[in-house]
């Protein structure tokens, strides 16, 4: 689950982050209100989608005064802002983040993800922060530091000096952004996050020098851990997900939206794992990831088709379904019932397999539905992709 800068924000400052003053607003008048209350030297105006690259496309302006925050809030609420992250179709901005802007004299990059390969967490830092990490990782992986943290003792004070120390950070800012990491692995942990980002974690000008300040944030969530993590559940901001996958998700589909143009019905995540792999090494592209279950009943299959088919991408079906407590004949009807409610014109691909086969291979052949059927996934795959290009 993901969440806007100003919460992930509000949740590193609880974990003892600096980050500067400010609040969200979803009106102009509200975000002139805010600027009066802060009361600060210089504003910015931040538009809060979940995405990134804001700065680039418009979506974050500098302000001098509260009628300016007024003004740019004017503009930047209700914008269809597209960035490098948001596909060319952007999002609606519906809310701002006003706060104070600081005088800024260098960006850093700070990051923390669970990386699969070591299967613990690894932080990472640059010195060159403020733009797009992945092209620094691409081009200039050197100018990215490293830290692997050993779960059974979590974060060493020495790690997090080595990657102070490797920012090239003066003297008096060493303590406290060692400080400002181990707080970040602090909510790292006791939010149960996939990924925390800081960019640009910024040296600032304040009263008594320099400081280090988190001008940017994002934060992912495990899903899976959401369950314990009530406070942060109530976060999510449906507008910014996936309308199918929120459907999926209320009818217990486990359902992910992709960019490809093959819609995919399967019973199993690692069958569904299968089936997109083996799409690909045909040269096609899923559309999704879809998981019915192990023991979905023919409403269910019914619903997936139709979310399936909901998605204006999908140029064919294939369906693949590996029938041991979920019965061929179930799926047969599902797909006949589906049929009968939405309108199928892409071609529909089946590769049936299992308990029950031969009955519901009858009823699909019995039934009137113009279906290619395949014997394997390859075949299955292979099918549907030249369906496509025909
Ligand atoms: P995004 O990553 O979506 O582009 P950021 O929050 O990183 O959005 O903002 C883009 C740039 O705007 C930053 O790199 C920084 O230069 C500037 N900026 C953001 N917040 C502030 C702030 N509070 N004060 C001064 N400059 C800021
Ligand atoms: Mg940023």
């Amino acid at each position: 689950m993901n969440i806007h800068e100003y919460q992930a924000k509000e949740i590193l400052a609880s974990f003892g982050v600096a980050i500067p003053r400010g609040k969200v607003a979803k009106t102009p008048a509200e975000a002139e209100e805010i600027a009066v209350e802060l009361d600060a030297d210089l504003y910015v105006v931040k538009a809060q989608i979940h995405a990134g690259g804001r700065g680039k496309g418009g979506g974050v302006k500098l302000a001098k005064n509260p009628t300016e925050v007024k003004t740019h809030a004017e503009e930047i609420l209700g914008m269809q802002l597209v960035t490098h992250q948001t596909g060319p179709e952007g999002k609606l901005v519906r809310k701002v983040l006003v706060a104070e802007a600081s005088e800024i004299e260098n960006e850093l990059y700070l990051g923390m993800v669970i990386d699969r390969g070591t299967s613990r967490i690894t932080l990472m830092a640059s010195q060159e922060g403020g733009v797009d990490i992945e092209k620094v990782a691409a081009e200039t992986p050197d100018k990215i530091i490293k830290q692997t943290v050993d779960p059974t003792v979590g974060l060493q004070d020495f790690q997090a000096r080595q990657l102070a120390f490797g920012l090239n950070l003066s003297a008096e800012l060493i303590r406290p952004t060692t400080k400002l990491i181990s707080n970040l692995y602090q909510t790292f942990v006791a939010c149960d996050c996939s990924l925390v980002e800081i960019n640009p974690l910024a040296i600032v000008a304040g009263k008594e020098g320099s400081e280090i300040i988190a001008l940017d944030s994002k934060i992912n969530f495990d899903d899976n851990a959401l369950y314990r993590q009530t406070k942060i559940e109530a976060l999510r901001d449906e507008h910014e997900e996936d309308a199918r996958e929120l459907e999926a998700k209320a009818s217990g589909l486990s359902y992910i939206s992709l960019d490809g143009n093959i819609g995919c019905m399967v019973n199993g995540a690692g069958l569904a794992m299968s089936t997109m792999d083996v799409i690909k090494l045909h040269g096609g592209e899923p559309a999704n990831f879809l998981d019915v279950g192990g023991s979905a009943t023919t409403e269910a299959v019914a619903h997936a088709f139709r979310l399936i088919l909901s998605d204006s991408k999908v140029e064919a079906v294939l369906v693949n379904i590996f029938g041991g407590i979920m019965k061929c004949d179930t799926i047969a009807n599902g797909i006949l019932e589906a049929v009968k409610q939405v309108n199928l014109n892409v071609p529909l691909v089946v590769r049936l397999e299992g308990t029950n086969v031969e009955l519901g291979r009858q009823i699909l052949s019995q039934s009137s539905l113009d279906l290619i059927t395949a014997d394997s996934l390859s075949d299955a795959a292979e099918k549907t992709v030249r369906a496509i290009s025909a």
